[in-house]
């Protein structure tokens, strides 16, 4: 039998247009960063496939089509998502302080069965900005709110200079295969009753 088990684990990326979700998101997996601005369109996901310990996991990373300006994605966008990945500018302050309606919108959307236990992951991307003499919001500041939010993980990011992105892109499939653990215990504990159920049914109906 082998130990080898292949896991779809679906990731999405929020926050603010322009913030650098879609750029980190191809440095991770094409390894390429483009200066011009253009609004997403139409992609709906890309896959990497990672190896942790004995598992093969596929991430499906899920971006925005620029919707996010106008706080409009559709509920398939959320559904089953494993994981969230909120992306902030660390210099620029409303892309931090819209944090929390992200957050609120995604639990809002997706109805995760255990809100507090959700895996979320914060990042602060485009540290590279001006040698960071143009940031505003400081790393004492996005932590505290991590913390406010049950130890949300955090990270600082380039994704031009693929600063953090593959350690981030880690601990973010770390978080949601922890988490999927826990969904299956909760799965296997509930079969006995459920079997249970079932006979006193069908005994009854006979
Ligand atoms: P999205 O709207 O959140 O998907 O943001 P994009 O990925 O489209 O990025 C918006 C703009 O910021 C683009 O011009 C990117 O080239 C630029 N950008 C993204 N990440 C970084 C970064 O880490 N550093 C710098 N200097 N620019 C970045
Ligand atoms: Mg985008």
């Amino acid at each position: 039998m082998s130990l080898r088990r292949r896991t779809l684990l679906k990731v999405i990326v929020l926050g603010d247009s322009g913030v650098g979700k879609t750029s980190l998101m191809n440095q991770y997996v094409h390894k390429k960063f483009s200066q011009q601005y253009k609004a997403t369109i139409g992609a709906d996901f890309v896959t990497k496939e990672l190896q942790i310990d004995d598992r093969l996991v596929t991430l499906q990373i899920w971006d925005t089509a620029g919707q996010e300006r106008f706080q409009s994605l559709g509920v398939a966008f959320y559904r089953g998502a494993d994981c969230c990945v909120l992306v902030y500018d660390v210099n620029v302050m409303k892309s931090f302080d819209t944090l929390d309606n992200w957050h609120d919108e995604f639990l809002r959307q997706a109805n995760p069965s255990d809100p507090r236990t959700f895996p979320f992951i914060l990042l602060g991307n485009k540290i590279d900005i001006d040698g960071g003499n143009s940031r505003v919001v400081s790393e004492k500041k996005a932590r505290e709110w991590c913390a406010s939010k049950d130890n949300i993980p955090y990270f600082e990011t380039s994704a031009k200079e693929d600063y953090n992105v593959d350690a981030a892109f880690l601990c973010i499939a770390k978080t949601a295969l922890a988490n999927e653990h826990e969904q299956d215990i909760r799965y296997f504990q509930g079969i006995p009753e459920t079997v249970v159920e079932t006979e006193q049914r069908s005994g009854c109906a006979c």
